[in-house]
């Protein structure tokens, strides 16, 4: 029984290595996708930011037509004021200019607005490109050394597994069955070290009793408060299978 205690011992050990390294895994899908969330995020910030600024180039653009228009139909207004022949001319012609003046006036006012939003939307557009330029190269650097991360710890888990394989298949089969079925049920832990009369894992204190027989190691116990299989800490001949 000591022979497979010991091998227990080795086996545990395997698995809260083999546990540790699966959750070092596991968490690199979340992070990447973190990543991917954070660029999708800042580039649907842009691309909104640069439609508002697309709506307003054209604003713009729409504004500056209307006012040549305008100068347009002011400068033939002046001609006609130029040869007017009559009052009545005259007249027609001065009010078509003064309301031109009028319209040209609340238009440049308006298209002095946009360009004042223009060039705020322009610099917000451009701090943002510059944000996404940056977040987009940490992001391949980081993504880069969680891929090869997720590829070395992949290896290493498989060369692992190989190995907890050969162990595993030296151990008693109902012995192995019960510490793998306590693993699955005890966060991937089934073998407990008992030191001064508790165990390690779930604190609670083994009785005087059950402790002297612990100590003999010529049967396999389990902590009476988790269940889980348990051996003496302090036996040095299984210090050195730790
Ligand atoms: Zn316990």
């Amino acid at each position: 029984m000591f022979d497979q205690l010991r091998l227990l011992v080795r086996l545990q050990a395997m698995d809260k290595t083999l546990f540790d390294l699966a959750q070092e895994r596991d968490v690199i899908p979340g992070r990447l996708a973190d990543l991917t969330q954070a660029e999708q995020a800042l580039q649907n910030e842009l691309a909104t930011h640069q439609a508002q600024l697309d709506l307003l180039l054209k604003r713009r653009a729409d504004q500056e037509e209307i006012a040549d228009n305008i100068r347009a139909r002011l400068r033939r207004a002046e001609n006609r004021l130029m040869g007017s022949k009559s009052t009545k001319e005259y007249q027609a012609a001065n009010a078509e200019i003064d309301d031109g003046k009028d319209s040209l006036k609340d238009n440049d006012s308006q298209l002095l607005e946009v360009m004042e939003q223009v060039e705020a939307l322009e610099q917000k557009v451009s701090a943002l490109g510059q944000r996404f330029s940056e977040l987009a190269a940490a992001s391949k650097e980081e993504r880069g050394q969680l891929e090869e991360r997720y590829h070395n710890v992949d290896s290493e888990i498989s060369r692992s597994q190989n190995k907890r394989q050969k162990l595993a298949g030296q151990v008693d089969k109902a012995l192995l069955k019960d510490y793998d079925f306590i693993r699955q049920a005890r966060d991937g832990v089934a073998l407990a070290a008992v030191s001064e009369g508790v165990c390690t894992v779930c604190h609670m204190g083994i009785p005087p009793q059950q402790f002297n027989e612990l100590q003999r190691m010529d049967k396999i116990m389990s902590c009476p408060s988790c269940r889980r299989l348990i051996y003496w800490a302090e036996a040095e001949q299984l210090k050195q299978d730790l």
